[in-house]
């Protein structure tokens, strides 16, 4: 078995790409996802490719990644089976000013961060 950590552009399944709608992902935008079925449970992993935004607190544009955190979020896609999503989430680091932040996370709505760096209100774009 080869493992590459390319985009694998293999048919994605049903289930997953309900995922990818569900919270409006593209599949480009998507590093890794998997699925597990379990029975009664289907466990979903996803990965999201990593953009580099700039530092949020002194704009410096090559951002390290920092490492990554695993958000559980639990949804119940279908009817018939509990789905729960295994969320890498991950963490940037700035080489200039050492702040840490979380990627854009698209399942935020179900899974809040409960330390997020971002404390302060953000201004209206
Ligand atoms: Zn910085």
């Amino acid at each position: 078995m080869r493992k590459k950590a390319e985009t694998r552009n293999v048919p994605i399944t049903s289930l997953e790409n309900s995922v990818l709608e569900l919270y409006g992902l593209d599949q480009n935008a998507v590093e890794s996802l998997s699925s597990t079925n379990l029975g009664d449970l289907v466990i979903i992993n996803v990965t999201l490719k990593p953009d580099y935004p700039p530092c949020p607190r002194c704009g410096h544009e090559h951002p390290n990644v920092c490492n990554y955190v695993d958000k559980t979020i639990t949804h119940s896609i279908l009817h018939n089976c509990r789905c729960q999503i295994n969320y890498h989430a991950r963490r940037y680091k700035c080489p200039v000013c050492n702040r840490t932040w979380y990627e854009f996370n698209p399942f935020r709505r179900s899974c809040p961060d409960p330390q997020s760096d971002n404390a302060s209100p953000r201004a209206a774009a």
